[in-house]
């Protein structure tokens, strides 16, 4: 098979799940691979099948991404490695666990992993993607951004940041040769649930997707250039008319003058 060169596409959280996917996808399509997690164990055997089945060139790099000096190397290597023109920011933690129920410093890990190591890599990737013209970031939220009610509360405002920050880089961003997208999964079949604490098997089935099915969705939704791609939503027009309405109230949310709703009663 024929392959065009895409350069090298960094994709955290690539030791399993959905970060193995889109490692499998994106060496099929032509890219050179930078793969990042903690277990060196499986991100070497993953790198070896890749590059068996593709001919692609694979790198790992062990990085904890939550430990601030491990952090700084996957920086470092964004800033200097001009080759890397894909950054897929997909390593993530999330718990069910109620407030009450949860562990401070743990939900503290969780944001320096799922919104402070993204957003600095985001911004140790971004500058040279506009020096060189081109370049794409997909950022991996989750429905929960949407609806926050469904898991942790903590967990939900991180995708809910990683959302909000990916539709503001667009905006900063457009006609720059950029392209962003957030990709926001529903339940997948992943160690996500696992290591979240809850078992997969107490699930539905017809609400958990295949990992494969999700990311090649998410591929094509990147593709097509769409900013927001939600893989399970099977009717799109319901995302059209929440983005309308958020778009249409965004002009009506700052004024000199309360509302009159709110006039002091007296
Ligand atoms: P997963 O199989 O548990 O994968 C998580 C990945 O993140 C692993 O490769 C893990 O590798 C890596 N990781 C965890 N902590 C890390 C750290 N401190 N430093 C570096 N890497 C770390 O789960 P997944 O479902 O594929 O999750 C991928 C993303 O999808 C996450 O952002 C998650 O929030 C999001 N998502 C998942 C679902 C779902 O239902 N599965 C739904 C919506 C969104 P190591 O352990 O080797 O470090």
């Amino acid at each position: 098979m024929t392959q065009t060169h895409l350069g090298t596409a960094m994709i955290t959280g690539a030791s399993s799940g959905i970060g193995a996917v889109y490692a499998d996808r994106l060496a099929r399509r032509g890219y050179d691979l930078l793969l990042v997690a903690r277990n060196r164990k499986r991100l070497m055997t993953l790198a070896s099948s890749i590059t068996t089945d593709t001919r692609r060139n694979v790198e790992i790099l062990d990085a904890d991404l939550g430990d601030g000096v491990a952090l700084a190397n996957v920086e470092a290597k964004l800033r200097q490695d001009a080759s890397i023109t894909l950054l897929v920011n997909n390593a993530g933690i999330g718990t069910h666990t109620p407030l009450v129920d949860s562990d401070v410093d743990a939900m503290s890990r969780m944001i320096d992993l799922n919104v402070t190591a993204l957003m600095r890599l985001t911004y140790a990737a971004v500058p040279g993607f506009l020096s060189r013209g081109k370049g794409a970031v997909i950022n991996i939220s989750s429905i929960v951004a949407l609806a926050p009610e469904m898991l942790n509360g903590v967990y939900g405002g991180s995708k809910a940041f990683v959302l909000a920050f990916t539709q503001s880089l667009h905006h900063e961003l457009a006609g720059k040769g950029i392209h962003v997208q957030a990709v926001l999964p529903g339940a997948t079949a992943t160690d996500f649930w696992q290591t979240g604490g809850l078992p997969l098997e107490s699930l539905d089935k017809s609400i958990v997707m295949s990992a494969g099915n999700m990311v090649d969705a998410a591929l094509v939704g990147f593709d097509r250039g769409e900013l927001v791609t939600i893989p399970s939503l099977q009717d799109v027009a319901r995302w059209e008319d929440f983005a309308d309405a958020r778009r249409a109230m965004s002009n009506l949310l700052s004024t000199n003058t309360p509302a009159p709703r709110y006039a002091a009663s007296r």
